[in-house]
Formats: C-alpha cells, structure tokens, sequence
C-alpha cells in the first residue's frame, strides 16, 4: 500500500503533490519521491524517510513544472532506501513512474528484460513496468497504446501514475485492485490514491474502476478499458466527507477502516507469496523441529499456524510466547530446529531477542512480517512478508488475517510436499482459499447486525469466547480485541477447558461467544454451549448452521468454509464486535489506553 498523488494544470505541480503526500502519509512512510515535468523534460527527486524531512532534504518544493506525480512507499519488493523509492524510469529516463501494489510476475519480466538489455536500478516490483512500456513504445504507434499492450502483461495488483517526458501536456494514471480516484478543477486535474489528498482544490471526483485508466490533461480527463482501449463514461461525484474522515476514506475510526480492507489486504497477502511459498515449504520440509514464537495476536496467528502444520501436513509444531521462549529454549535450540517469528512491525523486543538466540544456537531463523526492511527481516534468514499495508489501529485486525494467509499457504504448499494430503483434496482447498476474499467480502456486507448486538451487551462486565481446535485461538484473539480496546475483561479459553474450573463464574446473562463452525467439532461445541446456557449464560453462536437457531440467543450467520479457513473467516465479526462495544462504551480505539503499536521494549 502506498500513497499516490498527481497533478497537471497552471499551480506549481511540487506544491500541490508536498501537500497531498503529507496527506497520504498515513498509506505509507518509508519513503517518497516526486517527479515533475516542464519544457525541459523530467526531474526526480527522491529518498527515504518520512515526507517532511525530505522536502528540506531534497528540496521538493522548488521543482519546476505545472505537472508531477508523487508517491510515499510502504515498500513490499525491496527494502526502504533512496534507489528503491519511487518514481521508477526506463533506461532512457523518459518514462517515470509510480506504483502501489504488488507485481506477481515481476521476476519472470524483468529476466526477459534483462535479456533484451534493459538495466534494472532497484529490486523493486515496479521498475519493470517502465522497461516493459519503453519496449513495447518500440513497436507501437503511440505511448499511450505501448503502455497498454505493457500493462496487459502484468499479473498482481497495481494503481500507477504515469509520465512520458515525449507528451509535456498529459499524465496517465491506471487501477487494476488498487485504488485511484481523479479530482476534477477547473483548467487543473488531479489524480490520487485517495480523496484527502486533493480535498483542498476540488471536491468533484471520478472513482476509476479495476482495468480502467485516465488520461489527464489540464484542460480534460477520459477514462478508458485497459482491455480494449474503448471509451468509459464515468459518473461525477460530489465529496462532502471532511477531511479528517476522507484520511480514513469516510470511516469514522482506522481500526474500521483496516477490518474492511481485509478483502484487499488477504488478496495482496496471496499475491505477493505465491511465487515464494514453494522454496520456502521445501526449507520448512527439511526440519525436524519447528517452534513458532510471536507476541499478541501474532502469537493467536502462530497458534493457527501450529494447528494448520499438524493437521494438513501431519509437521509437528511447537509455538510459544517469545518472551518464555527467549528464556526458556537454550537447551532445545540446534541445527536441526527451524524458528518461525511472526511479528507485524518487525520490532518486538521479545520476539528478535528469540530470534537472536536461535541463531545463536544454530538454528534457521524465519520471519513473517509486516514492515519491509524492519529488524526482524534483517535478523532472520528467510522473510516473508504479510503485504497488509500500514496498520494504525493500535489492535491489530488485517495484519492478522493476512499473517493466517501466509501460514494458510505455506501449510498447504506443506502437505504438498510431505505427500499428507491427495492431491485432489489440496486442489478443493486450494480453491476454496482462493475464495476467502470473497467470504470475508460477504461477511463484511452483513456485519450490520453486530453494532445492535454490541448495544445489548456493551454493560457487561465480563465476556468468553470459546472454540475448539484450530478455532480455540479464534476465541483467544475475540478475547484480545475486546480486552484492547473495550476495556470489558475477557476471556478466551478451549470449550473443554470450559468444566474444569470457569464455568464456576458463569452467571445469569454472562455473554458466551462460540465459535461454531460446522464440521468435525461442531457437536463437542454445541455441548458446550447447553452447558453454557443451564448456567444462565447468553450465548452468541457464530455458526453456518441452522441448528444453533434455538440454541443460542444470538446466531451470527456465517457462510459455510473448510474448517482450515475459519480462522481467517470467523475473526472478522469479532473484531466488529469489539470497535462497536469500544464505540459504544465512549473509547477511542485507534488508540486504547497503555498500549502502544509495537512492543519494542521488554
Ligand atoms: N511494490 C512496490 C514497492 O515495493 C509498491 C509498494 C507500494 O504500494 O508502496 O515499491
């Protein structure tokens, strides 16, 4: 995810893109760049660091041009540094170009460029984008047609802004599963990667829909099929969000906002681990001894993760909280061990402390992360990243459906590999998984019912949230939300442990939450919730299944998924649930109180 933001018209094109960038800092901050066009032909400036900085640094606002494009990164090919800050050139530093997304083919391209040639600058996805459209303009009538047969070949995700220093009047801007929306002014055009960024010069705006590009001059913008290159006519709307919701794309809180980006954010996830996950199964296949050690809700992902090795690959898994481990694993650690660290910042202390001693002890060190370039990737010997973009909701929401993502993956790429499951049976879960974006999709589409639910329970002292197997630390994580930003103590537990000792505190309308899926466990479960419920508990089942109607108080409705992905499914109205009782009960939950985004101290 990254922050993209365009200008053309009569202003000075480096003032208005400063200021959009600052803007859309939020989408990322690693580090940005800016191009700008005039008679002359192009000028770049970029770098890493944070947007203010860098304007004195490189002088960004004293760039000539009444036409530019800017980008802040949040890097998922290459680590945060100048070369690998964008805009991106060709060879003949002609065309330059800004990216948000991920290129899945990337490797393939730019080996065939290579070949051809071309010299790579960076190790980012991006800058193949402008090799392939300079040699696509060899053989084509125009840039506009070599930018299309070019982009027609990319595979992933990807917004682009585009500038050819051979058309002084226009810029290009594209969308394909990243966003990208046009600000239209008069006798100025603006494009971006979100409204916020020229909110302040026009609330009249174009949202380009996936395979659609715009075409923009001072004057006029046309939007066209990156297909066909047909014409599209698209509505104009009027924007009447302030500018502090526009930040967060008219949602009232970050933490929404990120629940609902879980879609994109699982497909990125996909996306940029595809290539990756078989050389990285074959490395997990060779270890006899696997630990997965995180923190928080990277250590309920780690749990999943434990569950998803046994059940799908029959690979034995240990998982512990780094800061036991980084204590207590001296004597267990040698060459024969492979240590999984799962961290969103990559800055735990407790977690790089474990990953330090396992490498001290021999071991191989592999990291799941979130933030390119951050500590953990440099400690461990292999990284794969999660491609979550920015969270800044203190609770972490998508960077935990993404971490089960990447754990999804690497388990069924696994059992591939270790011959535990046939083939057949993969391919059906492997489908299915391909299709939980979509799930997600639908139960975000009726979550409307959980802000009525969390008004009938928001005085509530106490909570529990139970599940069984790899959904026990579902309810671990329900639990961990609620707590984080409701303030409500809760508690997550597997329904066995139910009897041997917290049923004791179950009263007249305590809330139970039950994870429920059907399936293998299901009957264990619905036992459970009877036992539940002849204590006076309130039972809030989430559940696909029509059988818990009578049971339970409240049935949230689910879609039916195999049980391997129903963590990934079922968390999300949890996290739902939680924000509206944090609402509700008056807290901020961007923002809880005593916590902090990543733990970095002990
Ligand atoms: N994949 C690109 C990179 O790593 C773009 C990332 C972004 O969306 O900021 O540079």
């Amino acid at each position: 995810m990254c922050g993209i933001i365009g200008y053309i018209g009569g202003r000075r094109a480096c003032e208005v893109i400063v200021k959009g960038l600052k803007r859309l800092e939020y989408r990322g901050y690693d580090s940005a760049g800016v191009v700008t066009g005039d008679g002359e032909g192009l000028h770049i400036r970029k770098g890493a660091g944070r947007i203010d900085p860098l304007v004195s640094e490189l002088g960004l606002l004293n760039m000539p041009g009444n036409r530019g494009i800017g980008h802040t990164r949040w890097a998922t090919h290459g680590v945060p540094n100048e070369i690998n800050a964008h805009p991106h050139t060709d060879c003949s530093g002609k065309i330059a170009l800004v990216h948000n997304g991920i290129i899945e083919n990337y490797l393939e391209l730019r080996e065939e460029l290579r070949k051809k040639g071309h010299t790579f600058k960076s190790d980012t996805d991006t800058e193949v984008i402008a090799h392939l459209i300079e040699e696509e303009l060899k053989s084509s009538r125009n840039f506009e047609d070599a930018m299309r047969r070019a982009l027609l070949r990319l595979k992933g995700s990807f917004a682009l802004g585009i500038v050819y220093a051979g058309e002084p009047d226009r810029l290009y801007f594209v969308r394909n599963e990243s966003p990208l929306v046009l600000g239209l002014g008069t006798g100025e055009n603006f494009a971006a990667s979100d409204v916020p960024a020229f909110l302040e010069y026009t609330r009249k705006a174009v949202f380009l829909d996936d395979g659609e590009y715009a075409v923009l001059t001072r004057e006029s913008y046309t939007v066209k099929k990156l297909k066909t290159g047909e014409k599209v006519e698209k509505p104009v709307q009027e924007i009447d969000w302030t500018l502090d919701m526009a930040e967060k794309s008219g949602y009232p809180h970050f933490m929404l906002k990120e629940i609902y980006e879980q879609p994109r954010a699982i497909k990125d996830a996909i996306h940029g681990n595809s290539d990756l996950i078989p050389a990285v199964a074959e490395e997990i296949a060779k270890y006899s001894k696997v630990f997965f050690v995180a923190m928080g809700t990277s250590y309920h992902a780690a749990l999943v993760g434990k569950y998803l090795f046994q059940r799908l690959a029959g690979k034995i898994a240990l998982v512990e909280e780094a800061s036991e481990f980084r204590y207590e694993a001296e004597n267990i650690l040698d060459g024969d061990s492979l240590v999984i660290a799962i961290t969103q910042s990559g800055e735990t202390a407790d977690t790089l402390a474990a990953m330090k001693l396992a490498k001290r002890k021999g071991a191989k060190v592999m990291a799941i992360v979130n933030v390119v370039g951050s500590m953990a990737t440099r400690v461990a010997d292999i990284t794969l990243y999660t491609h979550a973009g920015p969270e800044i909701g203190v609770a972490a929401t998508k960077t935990y459906t993404t971490q089960l993502t990447v754990l999804t993956m690497l388990a069924m790429e696994l059992a591939r590999k270790l011959g535990r499951m046939r083939e057949e049976e993969l391919k059906t879960l492997e489908d299915e998984f391909m299709n939980v974006p979509q799930l997600v999709e639908s139960v975000l589409s009726h979550a409307g019912g959980l802000e009525e639910l969390a008004e009938s329970l928001k005085d509530q002292r106490d909570f529990f949230y139970i599940g069984r197997g790899i959904n026990v630390p579902t309810a671990l994580e329900g639990a961990l939300k609620l707590k984080e930003i409701s303030y409500i103590h809760a508690e997550g537990l597997s329904a066995g442990e139910l009897k041997h000792g917290p049923l004791a505190l179950l009263e007249e309308g305590v809330p139970v939450v039950a994870i429920t899926p059907s399936g293998r466990l299901f009957d264990k479960m619905v036992s459970n919730i009877e036992e539940s419920k002849a204590r006076g508990a309130m039972v809030v089942a989430l559940s696909d299944s029509d059988e818990l109607r009578e049971t339970a108080d409240v049935l949230v409705e689910m879609p039916p998924v195999n049980e391997a992905l129903t963590p990934i499914v079922y968390v999300v109205p949890l996290q739902i649930l939680a924000y509206h009782l944090a609402v509700l009960r008056g807290n901020d939950p961007d923002k809880p109180r005593n916590l902090a985004k990543s733990v970095t101290v002990e």
